[in-house]
């Protein structure tokens, strides 16, 4: 099934509403970080170039619904947004009874979950928010796992309700690159949030050849395998997990288990850095890396790839001592002829860290709905724009 594109849509005069992600950092008024600002700006820029009248909807953070507050509010999006754009964007406080706007200028609404009902998907809301608009743009791939009044209600009930330039393209990359990808295909997942990544590990365990596994995942493979794994982050109730994907022989993904570690006496930056194989590492020790040797075997199964996923960096790369594994990792895919693609707020951290991200063919702004999609799961709020399109 497919959707409808903005691009395809003639917007002239028309009343757009976008659904952005402009959940950035804000430190004392300010944005600390504008990357999420600048994503949204071609939308933005086509949208008054057709001469649309522009709303922009978002959230930023978590605030308790129906109880706004000041560090919580768009202002200073709206200030950077209008810088980036060369003009004013005023911000609109009580905007859901009614937006003033005219074809040719943009408004930002204040941050959409001050507004009771908006997580539960309210239908009350959501028919508000869609009587805003003529035409609903879906631009927020980050937020399109969760069906929410501004993501999904409103979705159904606007009048015309299409995708993005940004949310297509999202779709586009990550589509080409899982529905019929170059093999070898190979999947890295790295990272600290073990349990909520199982299922992942499940699911592409049937769709990859080779599946790379870092952080506390890996650390969880090294314990299922009998090893001592000391004071490391790991899932002592996914060991029976790990050890059934690691047998596993049914045509599933190789599951390669590093046998060198950089192990810690403790989680921090000072912390003195050893190397050991996983049958050496002691009670008192943490893996906080892979090893050098490991590092090189998986840089070569890169190399040769067709296909790259990857989420989680495979080693604490926060601190230099063990930034190695994740360093030598993001180098190998850079120098890969693969189609890669990355995802997740850490991996983008460190992608930047080690200076890779030209060299990366598509890096997904989301997080949790990359992962979801590389599952294979039906994104809510796409599979809405599929139903209004048929
Ligand atoms: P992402 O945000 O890319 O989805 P996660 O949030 O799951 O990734 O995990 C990223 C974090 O995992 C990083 O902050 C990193 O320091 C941490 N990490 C990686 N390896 C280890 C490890 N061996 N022990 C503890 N933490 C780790
Ligand atoms: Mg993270």
């Amino acid at each position: 099934m497919s959707v409808i594109k903005m691009a395809d849509l003639d917007l002239s005069g028309k009343r757009v509403l976008i659904r952005e992600d402009l959940n950035v950092p804000v430190a004392d008024g300010k944005v600390t970080s504008d990357a999420r600002i600048r994503a949204a700006l071609p939308t933005i820029e086509a949208a008054l170039a057709a001469n649309a009248a522009v709303m922009l909807v978002s959230h930023l953070g978590r605030p308790t619904e129906g109880e706004p507050e000041e560090k919580f509010s768009l202002k200073p999006v709206a200030d950077r947004l209008g810088e980036l754009l060369g003009r004013d964007v005023p911000l609109a406080t009580d905007w859901i009874d009614g937006v003033d706007v005219e074809p040719g200028h943009v408004v930002l609404c204040e941050n959409v979950r001050f507004l009771a009902g908006e997580k539960a998907c309210d239908e009350a809301l959501a028919m508000k928010m869609a009587a805003l608009c003529e035409i609903f743009v879906m631009d927020a791939f980050g937020t399109a796992h969760r069906a929410q009044a501004s993501t999904y209600g409103i979705a159904e009930h606007a009048p015309v309700a299409c995708a993005g330039p940004l949310l297509a393209a999202e779709l586009d990359a990550l589509g080409k690159a899982l529905d019929n990808p170059a093999r070898p295909f190979v999947a890295i997942v790295g990272g600290s949030k073990v349990s909520t990544k199982l299922t992942v590990l499940d699911t592409l365990a049937n769709l990859v050849d080779t599946l790379i596994v870092g952080g506390g995942i890996a650390n969880t493979f090294i314990a299922a395998a009998g090893h001592n794994v000391g004071k490391s982050l790991f899932e002592k109730d996914m060991l029976g997990t790990a050890s059934d994907l690691a047998r596993d022989e049914h045509d599933r993904a190789e599951i390669p288990v590093p046998d060198d570690v950089v192990v810690a006496p403790e989680f921090s930056a000072a912390a003195p850095p050893a190397t050991k194989t996983v049958a050496e590492v002691g009670d008192d020790d943490m893996i906080l890396d892979i090893g050098p040797e490991t590092a090189a075997r998986f840089a070569a199964i890169l190399k040769n790839a067709g296909t790259i996923i990857w989420n989680g960096p495979v080693g604490v790369f926060e601190f230099d001592s063990f930034g190695d594994g994740t360093r030598i990792l993001s180098e190998a895919i850079a120098e890969s002829d693969a189609f890669s693609v990355a995802g997740g707020g850490d991996t983008l951290a460190a992608i930047d860290k080690y200076g890779v991200r030209d060299r990366i063919s598509y890096i997904s702004t989301g997080g949790g709905a990359f992962l979801e999609f590389v599952e294979g799961k039906k994104l809510p709020a796409v599979e809405i724009l599929e139903q209004r399109a048929s």
